[in-house]
């Protein structure tokens, strides 16, 4: 018995996402008295031994090539290997883009029930169960989950990373990879100071902001706060920005601690991808715009006046 967590790497380091999955996976091991092992795919760069000060006490490598690009279907069978070598009860994946591909693979594969988008550890009082967003975020389900292998997939941003002392067992585990069916034959990487994906702050543009000439306002306080740069679907269907900055119900869901928003109504589509972020400033002219109801903060101005004006005080703040 023991808890297992798929550590997901990009250019072979460790991403945060997976450090929050082992706090949380070494958290449940911790609740259910057994012990929190890692299993890490393909060629990396970081020492896995040092993942021990997030709480797990193994981790298992299948140090093949052929996983060193992401594939859902390779990556399926290498993680139901180290299921097996590990006697994992409970499995916990990270609800990022490769975490929704492969757990629920995993899930029909191990015949065992998936809670995905989970946001809090589960109960244990009386059977296992998981609180999870359910509706864009509007509301919670609680799942019980009664199969034998359990497998969580926990929303980014949603359990906060615990590093302590110690150190990994570092254990190279056999599997038989068959070759990807699909090849990578170019990666075209997205250039900028700080990932969407990945990023604590986030500043974000609508159709208030008249053009993509105006776009330096957006940038300007995103390189102050050191923040990446996001905007609403009609800008990026106006090709004012590239389409991975969309964020919302069809495009990308962030939770950062911080989502500025400016010259962004707040249509319900949009509030689905960004109202898991911890504290939302919102800049608008208009004192009605929905998103006011939704922020933490609201700046009712035109944002040509305001943001120079905060990307000012910022950098004066930080000398
Ligand atoms: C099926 C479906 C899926 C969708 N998916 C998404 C999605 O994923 N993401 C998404 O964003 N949208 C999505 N939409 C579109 C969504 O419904 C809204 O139309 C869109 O979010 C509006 O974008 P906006 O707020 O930038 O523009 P607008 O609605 O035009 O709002 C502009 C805002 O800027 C303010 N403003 C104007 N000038 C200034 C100024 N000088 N200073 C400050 N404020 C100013 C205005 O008061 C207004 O509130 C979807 C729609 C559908 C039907």
């Amino acid at each position: 018995m023991s808890v297992l967590i798929f550590i997901d790497q990009a250019d072979g380091h460790v991403k945060k996402a997976s450090l929050e999955a082992l706090s949380y996976g070494a958290k449940i091991a911790e609740q259910t008295g057994t012990t929190a092992e890692g299993v890490v795919l393909g060629t990396t760069k970081d020492d896995l031994a040092a993942l021990g000060k997030y709480g797990v006490k193994k981790i298992h490598h299948i140090n093949k090539d052929t996983l060193d690009h992401f594939d859902a279907q390779a990556y399926t069978k290498a993680i139901a290997r180290a299921v097996e070598a590990s006697g994992a009860t409970v499995v916990v994946f990270s609800n990022n883009v490769d975490g929704k591909a492969i757990a629920p693979r995993l899930s029909a594969r191990l015949k065992a029930g998936l809670v995905a988008g989970a946001i809090a550890l589960p109960d244990t009082s009386n059977g296992f169960v998981v609180k999870k967003t359910v509706f864009s975020g509007k509301a919670f389900a609680n799942i019980a989950v009664a199969t034998p292998i359990k497998i969580i997939a926990l929303n980014p941003n949603a359990y906060a990373i615990k590093a302590g002392e110690g150190s990994a067992e570092v254990a190279a585990l056999d599997a038989t990879v068959e070759a990807p069916k699909t090849k990578v034959v170019s990666v075209n990487k997205v250039t900028g100071e700080v990932p969407l994906s990945e990023a604590e702050i986030v500043v974000s543009g609508g159709r208030g902001l008249k053009g993509p000439e105006n776009w330096g306002l957006v940038e300007d306080l995103a390189h102050a706060l050191h923040a990446a740069t996001a905007c609403s679907r009609p800008v990026a269907d106006a090709h004012w920005r590239p389409h991975h900055e969309h964020v919302g119900q069809t495009g990308l869901a962030i939770a950062p601690n911080l989502y500025i928003a400016i010259g962004i109504s707040g249509a319900i589509q949009h509030l689905a991808g960004v109202n898991r972020s911890k504290v939302i400033v919102v800049i608008n002219k208009d004192p009605e715009a929905p998103f006011f109801k939704a922020a933490d903060y609201g700046i009712v101005g035109d944002a040509f006046e305001v943001v120079p004006k905060i990307t000012e005080a910022i950098k004066k703040l930080k000398g």
